[in-house]
């Protein structure tokens, strides 16, 4: 089936995923799945860079949800401690810091429900700070009603996150002070207003490969695609429902990173958090079967992440590179594959057109 499909992306028409469809991709054998989502990948992106974003936390803790993976929901006894919205003058210093040291992107989250009225204005000053030093923006702040995102987007926020989390069927079984319309409705209130989306999930909440596919369905099939699209593995954190949650089989990790670009050839797949759990050689799978963004930094809100030196390193063993800020906009597309590139993938299979 994934023959045709192939050819709908080269002919330029988008396609509308059937979770029986998106099931069969995801199951197919893993050589076939990974080699398909390279050459996808391969299409759209330079397979050998990867953007990186760096997260900071802005107000951590106390938060009234219930996801119930979070260390942050004050409904779980975690240890951490909550503390109020930071200041502007901060953001902008820690964000100058993370631009030096490449990163291109910077994302900032609260632990709330929706932002109050009284702290708009404060975030409002983040994103124009942060934006002035010539950084790629991106909030994740909760529920966003219409004229909260476009305030945001005045003052130049790039990116809004949230994530669907999972598929719609399981969602309930992790989340119950919002629904998943409750999550989709806010996707829309950012698209309307022109900011870029940013949404996943994460694997590990007790989730079927089902699951896994039908989230993936809902975010492809999107009125668009986000451009990002972040697949987090769960941290287990104690205090939390989900601390004994069972591992995630890395095969179906790297199966779904696949599935993803397969799915959504233009967005950026993020290996999110989790990458702590993760060795090396499970890294460098998911980088070729087409994620290609990463969070730097020691910490992601309040999760070990591993930290520059160790991605450096990483990233000099399988010769990749950052990506440079607004690089993967769609008229900054790498040029198509150079002859080579062609040859060998008319020799793997005569029957995929390839872009010239
Ligand atoms: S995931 Fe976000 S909304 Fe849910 S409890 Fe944690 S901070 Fe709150």
């Amino acid at each position: 089936m994934l023959q045709s499909d192939l050819t709908a992306e080269v002919a330029g028409s988008r396609k509308l995923w059937t979770a029986d469809e998106a099931r069969a991709l995801f199951d197919q054998p893993f050589m076939d799945l990974l080699f398909q989502a390279q050459t996808v990948h391969r299409r759209t992106f330079d397979p050998n860079r990867v953007q990186m974003s760096r997260l900071l936390s802005i107000k951590t803790g106390g938060c009234p949800e219930d996801c119930s993976y979070c260390s942050q929901s004050s409904r779980y006894d975690s240890g951490l401690s909550a503390s109020k919205l930071i200041e502007v003058e901060r953001v902008i210093a820690e964000a100058r810091r993370a631009r030096d040291a490449g990163a291109t992107r910077y994302c900032m989250g609260a632990a709330w429900r929706s932002p109050k009225e009284r702290d708009m204005a404060q975030v409002i000053a983040m994103v124009e700070g942060v934006k002035a030093l010539g950084m790629e923006t991106c909030m994740t702040l909760g529920m966003l009603d219409g004229d909260q995102a476009q305030r945001l987007k005045r003052a130049g926020l790039d990116y809004y996150n949230h994530n669907i989390d999972t598929s719609e069927a399981h969602y309930a079984s992790v989340i119950t002070t919002r629904t998943f319309a409750d999550r989709l409705e806010t996707l829309q209130n950012v698209r309307d207003s022109g900011i870029k989306v940013c949404s996943g999930g994460i694997l590990g909440l007790g989730e079927g490969n089902q699951d896994r596919v039908e989230m993936l369905v809902t975010l492809a099939n999107l009125p668009e695609p986000p451009e990002s699209v972040p697949i987090n593995m769960l941290i287990p954190v104690e205090g939390t429902p989900l601390a004994d949650a069972a591992p995630v089989d890395p095969i179906d990790f790297v199966r779904t990173i696949a599935t993803a670009r397969i799915m959504m050839p233009e967005s950026h797949v993020r290996l999110s958090a989790g990458r702590t759990g993760m060795s090396d050689e499970m890294q460098a799978m998911c980088f070729f079967a087409g994620a290609n963004s990463i969070f730097v930094g020691d910490t992601l809100l309040t999760k070990d992440n591993p930290g520059e030196d160790l991605d450096m390193r990483l990233f000099a063993r399988l010769g990749l590179k950052p990506m440079a800020a607004h690089e993967h906009h769609p008229e900054d597309r790498p040029a198509a594959p150079g002859e080579a590139q062609r040859e060998a993938l008319r020799r793997a299979d005569p029957a995929i057109p390839v872009l010239r």
